[in-house]
């Protein structure tokens, strides 16, 4: 039996309840999550990308592009998707709250800025990586998100001049098997799964939510979702609020 709430204040007293009761909690969230932060959806285009960008989001976040237009790459990936300014929200903070209080195991995430451990969380699942790490394909040297926005151009690496890639998952690379399978696992041992500000549409979520077997689905989206029907709770309102409790 499905309950929608719009109301935020509702919405977080019900959502609240629901975590009283579980013992073990699981959140998979997407880009409304960061959203809610201030950070833009880096893959969406607005006026200001115009002026700015000759390609559109996808191809400028393809593997191809990253290989063949380096230097276009590293100046969108500066520009639009390290957001280092953007602090975590409420959803972010009470999630590593309950992380430490017990409740929570895992944070499952398709977000690459890092705002949950911003926040405190410790076991955050990355499926899509972070651009907090930036690798040499060389020698596996990591370097910040701080000190890429320090490089100009094509950004190599100081101990071997190799090439820097960010740990990110590009369109046309696919997603690390480890953190899948960790997410795979989490989601399975989880008696209430929250997921929240992603409309569920596109892979790797729809597939992921098919591994949860307890009977508590909520599903924290402003839109609706395919899966609305298959949650006990919908707070159809900001994520940050539903988690203002
Ligand atoms: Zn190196």
């Amino acid at each position: 039996m499905s309950q929608t709430l719009t109301d935020p204040t509702k919405a977080a007293q019900a959502l609240k309840e629901r975590i009283d009761r579980a013992s073990s909690v699981v959140f998979f969230g997407g880009a409304g999550v960061s959203t809610a932060s201030g950070i833009p959806d880096f893959r969406s285009e607005d006026g200001l990308y115009h002026m700015k960008f000759d390609y559109p989001p996808e191809t400028m976040l393809s593997h191809d592009f990253y290989l063949t237009h380096t230097k276009e790459f590293y100046d969108f990936y500066r520009d639009r998707m390290i957001c280092l300014d953007a602090k975590p929200n409420r959803a972010h903070l009470k999630l590593a709250e309950l992380e430490r209080a017990g409740k929570v195991t895992a944070v499952v995430t398709q977000n690459i800025d890092g705002l949950h451990q911003a926040a405190g969380s410790k076991n955050v699942l990355e499926l899509h990586g972070s651009v907090h790490r930036n690798v040499c394909q060389s020698c596996d040297t990591t370097y910040s998100a701080e000190w890429v926005l320090g490089t100009t151009g094509v950004p190599t690496c100081e101990r071997c001049g190799g090439a820097i890639k960010p740990d990110v998952v590009l369109y046309g690379e696919g997603l690390d098997t480890a953190t899948i399978d960790a997410s795979v696992q989490a989601i399975m041992h989880a008696d209430l799964l929250i997921v929240g500000g992603t409309s569920l549409v596109v892979y790797p979520a729809a597939g992921l939510i098919q591994y949860f077997g307890g009977d508590d689905l909520v599903i924290c989206n402003m839109q609706p979702t395919p899966q609305d029907a298959a949650a006990s709770l919908v707070c159809a309102c900001d994520i940050a609020k539903a988690f203002d409790f």
